[in-house]
């Protein structure tokens, strides 16, 4: 059974930590990825109908931007 008010706690704290983590990379400070500990880098040269994205190098991370 799956527990909704357990899970959309979740993802709302999640959803805080990723808006969190993006005004610091707009700001121009070093975000580090809390599993392998790099820095993760922030992608908007994508091409059109792709999303800008802030990823680390190995990938565990990686965060998909809803701007329009
Ligand atoms: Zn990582």
């Amino acid at each position: 059974m799956i527990d909704i008010n357990q899970f959309n706690k979740l993802r709302a704290r999640s959803f805080n930590d990723q808006k969190a983590l993006l005004k610091k990379l707009a700001k121009g400070q070093t975000v580090l990825c809390k599993t392998c500990g790099k820095a993760i880098s922030l992608n908007v040269a994508v091409k059109e109908g792709e999303k800008a994205s802030a990823q680390c190098p190995t990938g565990c991370t990686h965060i998909e931007l809803d701007v329009a």
